[in-house]
């Protein structure tokens, strides 16, 4: 995957550290994307799944005031969903507790990279877990 250098060096070893601990909780780790969540990745590619996230945490999670904050993220009916709510970027609520990152500021665009990686890295190793080795992405 590409990903903005300065972001990655900064940040992976965190991103690391918090998996490990997203691991150890039960809420979490009983996310999982589903039947429909992978043909929508196949349907669509993975491109366009990176697209969604973006503009799902631009609009969503970005913003420095979220009127509906900690109900933003549906349960289900994207992959982006179920993989925010599996790692913890599912509102600023969560992304504060687990990352670190204060809310009631706009996110920074580094930032906003930042997240979007973990959405996809939790993406991407669940599709080529569940599916066979000639589709992976
Ligand atoms: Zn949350």
């Amino acid at each position: 995957m590409n990903m903005d250098k300065f972001v990655m060096c900064r940040n992976y070893r965190f991103w690391e550290n918090v998996r490990r601990e997203l691991a150890k909780s039960k809420f979490r780790k009983k996310f999982k994307l589903c039947r429909n969540d992978f043909l929508y990745i196949k349907k669509n590619g993975i491109d366009v799944i990176k697209n969604h996230a973006y503009d799902f945490i631009v609009k969503r999670l970005a913003p420095a005031e979220i009127k509906n904050d900690g109900k933003q993220t549906p349960w289900s009916g994207h992959p982006v969903f179920t993989a925010q709510h599996a790692t913890a970027t599912c509102c600023r609520k969560c992304i504060e507790k687990w990352y670190g990152i204060e809310r009631n500021v706009y996110l920074k665009e580094k930032q906003i990279k930042y997240v979007h990686y973990i959405i996809m890295s939790w993406i991407v190793e669940q599709y080529n877990n569940e599916c066979n080795p000639g589709s992976k992405i």
